[in-house]
């Protein structure tokens, strides 16, 4: 029988939900459970796909091309179990289905209800998770928002009646809450009492409670959190603010006994766990020597959850290179205005052009990566940071000053980066881009093949624009290195500057692959050669 926890939230939004129920998966699987990770979204968008990424983060790209809640970025970086479109529920989608099956009367008549049908549906999705592999042992359910949300009643309520339905042993409700310091320095227990209150209203007794608070909570407090809200005390934890990395909070739980009070609850005998790779993750974090500066020179700059994964992706490099990689946030458009980069870019060692959407600091990005070809600055281009790069080398070496993306001037005479023909008669904007796994053949002697050491790779994709065929040949000829193809070779995967010590632009997102245990291989590459050029 399966095993299911629910990961709700209390007191207020942003405590780190998704990192503490990341690091219970990680610790479920240390001790070799096979583990699922889910997320409810209580929004009606169907997908994170046409939300801002700066009211909303990232969006999260799934190898089967679902657009996600950044959560599942959290969950591929702390768990091994697979994601896809299935692992992430929201309102909307919920709605959709409950409404086609009722259009095409397969509710029989019946009134068409939040309770059943809503949440038969939340509990449908959740179960065929469960049964999608036969050796998953548990799954565990991110609950989006903070109780007492109307939006997310639905999907408490359908936690509250697995409880009922499942029995206690299999189903256990986790509670992250908030344990604020006022006044001088004195911790305040009530809002998790009020809390772990509105929890109980909505019929759900949490069995586990995560508290967070800028310091490990002493016992007095734990007994009293305890008492006041029927947590048993060795199930009450503490989640203190960590200054190190995210990647400590499996061996902060682990240290309080976390996964072996879990298993106890749903009554799964406790194996060894094994801790190492973690260990080995903090051990590399302190090992770290030295600094490089890293310009990430990009639209969204104010947020930082907008480019999560991709940051969370240079970090693992800069483990795997053994150095503290400094991120300099650039807004491309303070670039515009400049006669010369210099001022700005003047003591970056590495540029980075990330991924993004419309004209807005294009000019700007075209600036930073013509100073790093000039100056010979390791450059990495991702999405349109790749598209930067095609046009960067049309106006400037071939000369074509009104080279450009048809994304940001249909007209142009040269679209050297234009629409992918699939996308011609596209209208309808949610979930229609070129979303993502796909295969890339790689070319020898390249450095995309240095990195990855085979062939053939499979990334993720997410855009509508690409390199434009037509220009193959006078790109190639100027020395532009085609470097990767997809599998049919109709379209450039990736191109790298000659003659620079390290220019790579890919047409891939290869963040959303990245791990703390295992870098990204081009991630890897390019702070590697960034940390070479400046020692
Ligand atoms: N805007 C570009 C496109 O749609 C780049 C997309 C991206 O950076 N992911 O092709």
């Amino acid at each position: 029988m399966n095993k299911f926890i629910f990961v709700s939230g209390g007191v207020c939004s942003s405590l780190g939900k998704g990192v503490a129920a990341s690091s219970i998966g990680a610790l479920l699987e240390s001790r070799g459970l096979n583990v699922r990770m889910m997320k409810c979204d209580p929004y009606i968008n169907v997908d994170a796909g046409t939300m801002s990424p700066y009211q909303h983060g990232e969006v999260y790209v799934t190898d089967d091309g679902a657009e996600t809640d950044l959560d599942l970025g959290n969950y591929a970086r702390f768990t091994k179990g697979r994601l896809t479109q299935a692992n992430s529920i929201t309102t909307g989608q919920v709605y959709e289905s409950v409404i086609r099956k009722e259009r095409e009367g397969q509710y029989l008549g019946r009134c068409v209800q939040v309770i059943p049908h809503i949440t038969d549906e939340i509990k449908n999705r959740i179960q065929a998770v469960a049964k999608e592999e036969n050796d998953t042992d548990v799954i565990i359910i991110e609950i989006g928002g903070t109780v007492g949300d109307i939006e997310s009643i639905p999907f408490l309520e359908a936690a509250r009646q697995m409880i009922h339905e499942c029995g206690k042993t299999n189903v256990l409700s986790v509670h992250l809450t908030l344990i604020p310091e006022v006044g001088g320095g004195e911790l305040k227990t009530k809002p998790t009492q009020h809390s772990v209150k509105s929890m109980q209203e909505i019929g759900i007794q949490p069995d586990i409670l995560i508290c967070r608070a800028p310091v490990m909570l002493d016992e007095p407090t734990l007994r009293k959190i305890s008492l006041f809200t029927n947590v048993d005390l060795d199930a009450v934890f503490s989640s203190p603010d960590i200054n190190t990395t995210i990647y400590e909070e499996p061996i902060i739980f682990f240290d309080q006994k976390l996964d072996q009070i879990i298993l106890r609850k749903m009554g799964v005998e406790c194996r060894h766990a094994e801790m190492r790779p973690w260990n080995s993750v903090m051990e590399r974090f302190n090992a770290r020597q030295g600094k490089v500066r890293i310009g990430i020179v990009g639209k969204y700059m104010e947020l930082h959850d907008a480019y999560k994964s991709l940051y969370e992706a240079l970090f693992h490099a800069s483990l795997e290179c053994g150095v503290e990689a400094e991120l300099v946030k650039i807004d491309s458009s303070t670039l515009e205005e400049l006669d010369n980069a210099d001022a700005v870019l003047n003591g970056i060692n590495g540029i980075l052009v990330p991924g993004g959407y419309g004209m807005r600091g294009i000019n700007g990005m075209l600036k930073a990566a013509a100073w790093a070809r000039v100056n010979k600055i390791p450059y990495f281009g991702i999405s349109l940071g790749m598209q930067i790069m095609v046009i960067d080398w049309a106006r400037n070496i071939l000369n074509w000053s009104d080279a450009d993306s048809t994304e940001f001037n249909p007209g142009t005479k040269h679209p050297v980066v234009s629409l992918l023909e699939e996308q011609v008669n596209v209208t309808n904007y949610g979930g229609s881009m070129r979303l993502g796994a796909f295969e890339t053949v790689i070319e020898d002697e390249t450095l995309i093949w240095a990195a990855y050491g085979e062939k053939q790779i499979w990334e993720r994709h997410r855009h509508r624009y690409e390199f434009s065929n037509q220009y193959r040949q006078e790109m190639a000829s100027s020395g532009l290195k085609l470097a990767a193809f997809n599998s049919a070779r109709t379209l450039v995967e990736c191109v790298e500057w000659p003659g620079h010590p390290w220019g790579v632009g890919v047409q891939f997102q290869p963040e959303f692959k990245s791990k703390p245990t295992a870098a990204s291989p081009l991630f890897r590459d390019f702070v590697a050669i960034v940390k070479k050029c400046i020692h």
